[in-house]
């Protein structure tokens, strides 16, 4: 194992910081800003991909409304300081009493990394709570190459529909089951409704739309638990209304190669279960020693700093109490992460310049919240004030576009929804490569068993 310097004595202050999502970019940003004028600090930012995702925006990638290049944002295009360094690299474990991160590289190899200050920003993965064959058979909803399986694994069903002569398999290739009605299952079930009624018209003549099945398994008793009831049941008979059935207070019990078992046993044969039910924080918070909840969460004071020294956690792998109210914590969303780390970066150079004083909680208010549930349709709350239609959906976007970094990213994401407007979504079927090894994240292409078709049925 090597141990990676990059600057000459005497040593600047090296401030670590794990991940390059929204908490960790950020934070490495506004650190970026606050020390340009000084040489005593150097940022290094450490990820397991070279670049950041919009979550957002994911599910668009997925329906081909968006460019998926469009929805990432290369690292090191979001540092500036010729003293700041991304690098590409699995954190592997924190050494909290030596001040070493242990990562390992393209090369293969485990590097050590040295550190004086350290920001945990891990965020999430996805979390199957032991459900049997999600791992196996469900595509996720959290990564890039989620949303390119997702894409690849619904234009499969309706090329193979289009061939099918077995009536059963024909119905479970084009019955779509969505696990989970929070944010991101809403707004892929939308999208992906969205996408599969538009390519059917213009490019599958041989599969009538009544054919076509969709499906929101949930184990709360409603939608949107993260907005008022109202806006949940908008939500809900919006999507009812496209042909949604929306199983409520059901758990999903497995997931199968040909289908998912719900609540009381029932059986939905399906080719095509996508699972949002829940995120875990990173193994790595809960293996490094610092002090976490059940969940895995570090434990942070409303300053975000840890129990150790030196060392602090923030964005979704992070628990992070609000000051003024006793037993509340700040939601784990990108919105929360991206103003955490205007006021960790504050109270990071305060406590180097041992100035403990200007270490202040994190104090901030949602203004809104908004989620799109497709067909240029949204539902949301901004200022106190109930949203929904066509309206909410344009805010949403509004929003979210003024919150792509860069210009030239807000240019591209403009233009891919400009000509998606113009000239409408297309099946193209990306076969990237993955290992053929499971059905979740990198490896979620696995196809079923090939079957023998007929094409002249
Ligand atoms: C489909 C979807 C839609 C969403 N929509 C919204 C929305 O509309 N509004 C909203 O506010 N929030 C939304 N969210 C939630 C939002 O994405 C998260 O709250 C946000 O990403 C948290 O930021 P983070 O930096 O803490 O974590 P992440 O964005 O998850 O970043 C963590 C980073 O750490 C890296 N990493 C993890 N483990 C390792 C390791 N061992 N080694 C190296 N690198 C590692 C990851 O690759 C990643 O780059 C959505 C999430 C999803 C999945």
């Amino acid at each position: 194992m090597r141990t990676i310097y990059r600057s000459e004595p005497p040593w600047p202050h090296r401030i670590l910081i794990l991940g390059g999502g929204f908490a960790g970019v950020e934070t490495a940003r506004h650190l970026e800003k606050l020390t340009r004028r000084r040489d005593d600090i150097e940022i290094w930012l450490v990820s397991r991909e070279n670049f950041s995702l919009f979550t957002p925006l994911l599910p668009e990638v997925c329906s081909g409304n968006l460019e998926a290049r469009h929805c990432v944002t290369a690292l090191r295009a979001q540092l500036r300081r010729p003293s700041s360094w991304a690098l590409t690299a699995d954190v592997e474990s924190i050494d909290l009493d030596g001040k070493q991160v242990v990562v390992m590289g393209g090369d293969g190899e485990s590097h050590r990394l040295n550190y004086d200050s350290l920001v945990i920003a891990l965020g999430g993965e996805t979390a199957t709570f032991g459900i049997k064959g999600i791992h196996e058979w469900a595509v996720g909803m959290k990564t890039l190459a989620d949303a390119f399986a997702l894409r690849n694994r619904i234009i499969e069903m309706l090329e193979r529909a289009e061939l099918e002569a077995d009536a059963d398999e024909r119905a479970a290739q084009l019955t779509f089951v969505v696990g989970g009605a929070g944010f991101s299952g809403v707004e892929t079930a939308g999208e992906i409704e969205d996408f599969v009624r538009r390519v059917r018209r213009r490019f599958y003549p041989k599969i009538v739309h009544g054919e076509l099945s969709f499906h929101i398994v949930e184990l709360k008793e409603r939608v949107l638990p993260e907005m008022p009831q109202d806006m949940g049941d908008y939500a809900a008979t919006k999507l009812r209304r496209r042909g949604y059935e929306i199983h409520l207070g059901t758990p999903m019990k497995e997931v199968r190669e040909d289908g998912v078992v719900i609540g009381d046993g029932t059986f939905i044969p399906s080719r095509t279960v996508i699972w949002t039910g829940g995120v875990q924080p990173s193994p790595v918070v809960r293996e490094s020693g610092i002090e976490t909840d059940h969940a895995g969460r570090a434990l942070v004071k409303p300053t975000m700093q840890t129990s150790r020294d030196g060392v602090w956690a923030i964005g979704d792998c992070a628990l992070i109490p609000k000051a003024d109210e006793d037993g509340a914590f700040h939601a784990p969303t990108a919105q929360n992460a991206v103003r955490e780390a205007t006021r960790l970066a504050k109270n990071m150079v305060a406590s180097i310049d041992g100035r403990p004083d200007r270490v202040l909680p994190f104090r901030y208010k949602v203004v809104g919240i908004l989620a799109s549930i497709g067909s240029h349709t949204g539902v949301g709350m901004v200022f106190g004030i109930k949203v929904r239609g066509w309206l909410a959906w344009f805010m949403w976007r509004g929003y979210y576009w003024s919150r792509v970094p860069g210009i030239g990213g807000k240019a591209r994401v403009a233009l891919d929804w400009f000509l998606n407007s113009l000239f409408g979504s297309d099946p193209v079927q990306l076969k990237v490569d993955y290992p053929d090894t499971g059905g979740m994240g990198p490896s979620g292409t696995r196809r079923p068993p090939p079957r023998s078709v007929d094409p002249r049925a």
